[in-house]
């Protein structure tokens, strides 16, 4: 077992590292052998209240980070980015630990989530109104205005990378924040409050408070002193956080919530490669992915073949200790692990065919089989809800028609693929499928430039690119009385 250093475990309120107010902590898991990590300063509506307080101050007119000039904004970003890219191994341990994510995967995402840091560095300084030619004789201009206190809850999935698609626009765009990590993994996002302290933030502009969300996360959503809300987790939650965001003022709100993505597979593919990439849609990070493509659809003429290729892949799935080298570690916690394995079962009982795994693996730790079910039909279970879990989904499939009405025939929209050659079934089904990303002959290929989000149940707003910084900007319209004689004035 690999040696990790855990440096940070207390709040991160005003770039100070305090206690909870009420002095409680709560156990973080590894959830390789279910041994307790660390303890966690345990933040409540005592702590969000305090480190709101700062962020707003932080905020105030004539405050540092107020009064800097954006180029400099954009620096501090940089600078951050470089000390990030330099403590790579050592965040990718940190959160191997805590998630069970294999090492290798963690540390593309602590380079990945870089890229997101520079290129909304990139962006500070080009944060850009309109003139207008509006009726009258006016002169009328838009100022974009950062939107102010920023309250930011991200999952546990994917902790870096969800931290970086939080913070960068908001910094970006000249923002405070208080952010609050997943319960399961609240250790990377301390580690880099301390680097953002290195950088140079000024007191108050990020703030990190771990806690669970009925307590610190509901706090968050329900302050009236929050300007916005950005959310990523579970359409459940999604649901109380909207609701939570209109009660005291009106926040504004950006969601990035559960998918039950399709990712149909054409006769003209070349089955070998479609089922590879179906395989890696299917059980990147363990299956729990907001994006993965858990609904496989394969045309009649190859269907038989390429379940055979699905089943022969999953089984050949390196799985298990994620600092070895392996392609999966365990599901995050015991709640995560028996709700797949609840969803395995129900698979079986519905009469899906189970021709890969189907099972959980070892008696320690939450790991659980790559599992692949055939001859799914849409009504069952596993083929409507979002597992979240190492479980793929195969359904057969006729005619163009048929496929693009079954893939829309979800609550959700965040992603689709589509594999084939023929270049108008591509782009037909590009503009056919309700969902905010469409991959081809790709999948879940997402960069910092790249609006990300959901159609439907599956969210609201977009993250990364230019939609990404606007979600964080207000814009103001300016309105100037310029008469054509100016003595009338
Ligand atoms: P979750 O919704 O339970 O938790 C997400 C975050 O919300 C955590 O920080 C949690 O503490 C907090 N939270 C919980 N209850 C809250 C409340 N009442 N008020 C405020 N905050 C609260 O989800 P999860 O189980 O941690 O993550 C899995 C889910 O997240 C999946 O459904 C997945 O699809 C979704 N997800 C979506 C995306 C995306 O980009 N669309 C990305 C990752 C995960």
């Amino acid at each position: 077992m690999v040696k990790v250093d855990v440096k940070y475990t207390k709040l991160f309120i005003n770039n100070e590292w305090v206690d909870a107010v009420s002095k409680k902590t709560f156990p973080t898991i590894n959830p390789q052998n279910e041994n307790v990590i660390t303890q966690v300063a345990e933040g409540d509506k005592a702590d969000i209240d305090l480190a709101v307080a700062a962020a707003k101050k932080a905020f105030a007119r004539y405050s540092a980070w107020r009064t800097m000039d954006a180029s400099q904004r954009g620096l501090l970003l940089l600078k951050l980015a470089d000390l990030i890219e330099s403590q790579a191994r050592y965040l990718a341990e940190l959160e191997t630990l805590d998630c069970g994510k294999p090492v290798r995967d963690a540390e593309e995402e602590v380079y990945y989530s870089v890229t997101v840091l520079r290129y909304y560095a990139g962006k500070a300084d080009k944060i850009l109104g309109n003139t207008i030619p509006a009726d009258g004789e006016v002169l009328c201009f838009t100022l974009k205005e950062p939107v102010g206190v920023c309250g930011q809850i991200i999952p546990w999935n994917y902790p870096i990378p969800m931290l970086s698609w939080k913070i960068a626009p908001a910094l970006a765009a000249g923002c405070t924040i208080v952010l609050k990590p997943a319960e399961q993994t609240p250790l990377t996002a301390l580690a880099i409050a301390a680097l953002i302290k290195e950088a140079g933030f000024p007191p108050g502009v990020v703030n990190v408070v771990p806690g669970y969300g009925p307590t610190a996360g509901a706090a968050l959503t329900n302050h009236p002193d929050v300007d916005k809300i950005a959310f990523t987790g579970s359409t459940e939650v999604g649901r109380m956080v909207m609701a939570a965001a209109s009660a005291v003022n009106i926040k504004r709100v950006t969601l990035e919530l559960g998918g039950k993505s399709p990712l149909v597979v054409f006769n003209d593919a070349d089955v070998e490669k479609a089922a590879q990439k179906a395989h890696a849609a299917a059980f990147a990070n363990a299956g729990q992915c907001c994006c993965a493509g858990t609904r496989t659809y394969v045309q009649s003429g190859i269907y038989d073949q390429f379940v055979e290729k699905a089943a022969e892949i999953a089984a050949k799935r390196l799985v298990g200790d994620p600092f070895d080298d392996v392609q999966q570690g365990p599901q995050i916690d015991k709640d995560m692990y028996d709700r797949v394995l609840g969803y395995i079962q129900a698979g079986k009982e519905a009469g899906a065919k189970c021709v890969a795994g189907g099972d959980k693996m070892g008696d320690k730790g939450y790991y659980i089989k790559p599992t692949v079910f055939a001859d799914v039909t849409d009504n069952m279970k596993i083929a409507r809800e979002e597992i979240f879990g190492p479980v793929q989904s195969i359904l057969k499939f006729d005619t163009f028609e048929e496929v693009i009405d079954r893939a829309n025939d979800s609550n959700y929209g965040l992603g689709a693929g589509v594999i084939t050659n023929d270049i108008t079934t591509a782009l037909s089904f590009a503009k056919q499928v309700r969902a905010g990303s469409i991959w081809v002959n790709t999948y879940e290929h997402t960069t910092s430039q790249t609006p990300f989000g959901g159609f439907k149940d599956s969210g609201i707003g977009r993250e990364l690119g230019e939609d990404g910084i606007n979600q964080y900007l207000e814009i103001k319209t300016v309105t100037v009385a310029l008469p054509h004689q100016p003595q009338l004035l």
